[in-house]
């Protein structure tokens, strides 16, 4: 039984990682949920058995079982595509033969995956993903955590509509670097993580991952008479609508908007695979109907693939601030979306060896979110005298042993006197979303550490004008210039400190938190973990983190020596009034004040601490009601959640 167990444990991870780094899944969803159900129920039969990484522990890990299906009012499509202007005139032509009157509007493609909303009364009472087209995932909790998702619409109306769930290149990006610190497997691209984070069963993460959205169509029948006029009634009602757009009856000038947009996509916030062309008109989309399985009165115009192959010419491995080394390829130079490209990253060793990817291979380059390029695979036909990535068991800085954490496709040097780890705290430290000192960027930071003269950042603050100009190509106005910068960061408040001094998980949105409550180090240094983890946006892994970090001796040392060198480690923020007479309560404003407006109200309730929402829920601790109070205040009843009136505030 323990064997099976095992198999199964290490098969489902497998499969989890393959979904999740490829979006290229190897089995099917139902040949998961079925070995997923398998190890299930040995494990409830075995409880002792159960192992340490087993999917079915993990938080917020993919659990296909988890979402209920839903059965679609109105169906979802596909779209015919085409990959030429032959193929879009050749649309134009077939359009044409039957409404030679008729006029389009082409929309971008934005490249994320679709959703579709179903609103009773201006309510939002389901969210669920395409799925077959006919029967999706009920997605609905996930989607409330969607910012520009409306829960409300201005008009109190039923509607079924779709859109586009996305990630932006921005939070991309971010997700990846934390991802790369944190020892996790990267999203391959934008549309992977958001399709990810859709599936996640922790709703917690979904907020954070900031997705958004941008809706197009009406599923349910409309009383507009264009697409147009759908897209300006949507953005009437709440949605975010995309704005780029072209109308025209000619295919011509329909081509030429592509041909202007194509090179701009790299500059768009997100990302966009084509351009979607419509017929205007909806009644002629109801006349030229449907094929099997997509609309006769839509076509979409796919960009190329930004993708081209290269050749791996050699292999180097970074340390990044917490210690992870990751693989780069050096290649043979190639052009690839309008930038030369001779580096690409192998994301973690893992990859490598399950791409097999070998140095002399000719491989697939891309640009994830338009942005940092990286090798897809290998083109197998082109393989020649390929030899192994030789995966280091040594530091390449430090030399000393490699290891793999726990859960993590991360290798690791675990070394804290590692010379490339301290740089790289060092630079970080310095960075401008940290302490912002200018000059002290990784080439200054490596000579200061070549010449032994800053070990760890306290260091940094007993830096001399001599000691500065001792170093090779500092002048004197380069070494005044560093040490104001350096006296000025001193100043800043301390959350820019706490973020710069890299505790794991400990972000910038973090370190402003945790100092809004806390308001300085100090205090923070001596609280529980425990009200850490109660703080609204933080939880445990980061109170955890900070807990472990500051009950080093080396970290206290260093803290009191930041002190010592005059560092403020006060936080000059609006601060969180732990003893204001409303902390910690959120209040859900409804119905018409007598004495005071709706924003009046709110900022005095903010003042006395509270957090002031829009909608009831559970979390809800208090309903201020004023009169004409409707559906929120029915709701508070529901919920059994305490209800005052505005003489309530003004005795406060
Ligand atoms: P495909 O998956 O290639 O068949 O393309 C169809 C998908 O494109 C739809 O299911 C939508 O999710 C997506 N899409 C993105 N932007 C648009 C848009 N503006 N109009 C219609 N579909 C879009
Ligand atoms: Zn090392």
């Amino acid at each position: 039984m323990e064997k099976r167990i095992i198999e199964l444990t290490n098969l489902l991870n497998q499969y989890r990682q393959e979904y999740y780094t490829n979006d290229n899944p190897t089995v099917s969803d139902q040949e998961y949920d079925k070995l997923y159900h398998e190890l299930l129920a040995l494990e409830t039969e075995y409880p002792e058995l159960i192992q340490k990484d087993s999917p079915t522990q993990g938080v917020g890990g993919l659990i296909l079982s988890g979402f209920e299906k839903y059965q679609h009012p109105y169906p979802l499509y596909s779209l015919q595509d085409a990959f030429s202007q032959e193929e879009l005139f050749a649309f134009d032509r077939r359009v044409k033969l039957e409404f030679p009157t008729v006029t389009y509007v082409a929309e971008l493609k934005i490249d994320g995956l679709s959703i579709s909303l179903d609103y009773k009364e201006g309510k939002l009472v389901t969210g669920a993903t395409r799925g077959n087209g006919s029967v999706g995932e009920n997605i609905t909790e996930n989607i409330k955590k969607i910012k520009d998702i409306p829960q409300t619409l201005k008009d109190p109306i039923d509607i079924t509509v779709r859109g586009e769930a996305y990630m932006s290149k921005h939070s991309f990006q971010m997700i990846n670097i934390e991802r790369q610190e944190s020892g996790e497997a990267e999203f391959a691209n934008p549309r992977n993580a958001a399709a990810g984070t859709l599936r996640q069963l922790d709703t917690s993460i979904v907020s954070k991952r900031n997705l958004a959205s941008f809706l197009y169509q009406e599923a349910s029948p409309s009383q507009e008479i264009t697409q147009v006029a759908v897209l300006d009634k949507l953005s009437h009602l709440g949605f975010s609508v995309n704005k780029h757009r072209m109308v025209s009856s000619s295919m011509e000038d329909i081509w030429q908007f592509i041909q202007e947009i194509e090179p701009d996509r790299a500059q768009l916030p997100y990302d966009i695979d084509g351009i979607v062309i419509k017929v205007d008109d909806l009644a002629m989309q109801e006349e030229l109907g449907f094929t099997v399985k997509a609309p006769r009165w839509a076509i979409a115009y796919k960009f190329p693939a930004e993708e081209k192959e290269a050749e791996i010419l050699s292999v180097d491995w970074t340390i990044g601030r917490t210690g992870v080394v990751t693989p780069t390829a050096n290649l043979r130079p190639v052009q690839l979306a309008g930038t030369t490209v001779s580096r690409a990253t192998l994301h973690n060793v893992d990859y490598i060896a399950q791409k097999d990817i070998r140095i002399g291979d000719t491989v697939i380059v891309y640009k994830a979110g338009d942005i940092i390029p990286a090798v897809l695979r290998v083109v197998t036909d082109k393989r020649k005298n390929q030899e192994p990535i030789l995966i280091p068991n040594l530091c390449p800085s430090c030399q000393s042993s490699l290891t793999h954490l726990e859960d993590e496709v991360a290798l690791r040097c675990i070394n804290p006197l590692c010379p490339s780890l301290i740089q790289r705290s060092l630079e970080h430290f310095a960075s401008r979303n940290a302490m912002n000192i200018a000059g002290l960027g990784p080439a200054v930071v490596e000579k200061l550490f070549r010449a032994q003269l800053i070990h760890d950042v306290a260091d940094i603050y007993k830096l001399s004008r001599e000691q500065l100009l001792s170093l090779e190509g500092i002048k004197e106005k380069s070494a005044d210039k560093l040490l104001s910068a350096i006296a000025d960061s001193k100043e800043k408040s301390a959350e820019k400190l706490l973020f710069g001094l890299g505790i794991r998980h400990v972000g910038e949105k973090a370190s402003r938190l945790l100092l809004e409550t806390f308001g300085d180090i100090e205090t923070l240094m001596q609280s529980n973990e425990d009200a850490i983890a109660q703080i609204d946006g933080l939880g445990h892994v980061i109170a955890n983190s900070l807990a472990q970090y500051f009950a080093k001796p080396e970290a206290q040392q260093l803290i009191s020596e930041l002190k010592c060198q005059g560092l403020n480690l006060t936080y000059l923020g609006q601060r969180v009034d732990q003893s204001a007479p409303l902390y910690g309560l959120t209040v859900v404003l409804t119905g018409k004040l007598e004495e005071m407006g709706r924003s009046e109200a709110k900022t005095k309730l903010e003042k006395l601490g509270a957090k002031v929402t829009s909608s009831v829920s559970k979390k809800t601790d208090v309903v201020l009601a004023g009169s004409d109070s409707g559906s929120k205040l029915d709701k508070a009843r529901q919920l059994g959640i305490r209800v005052e009136d505005e003489q309530w505030l003004l005795d406060l």
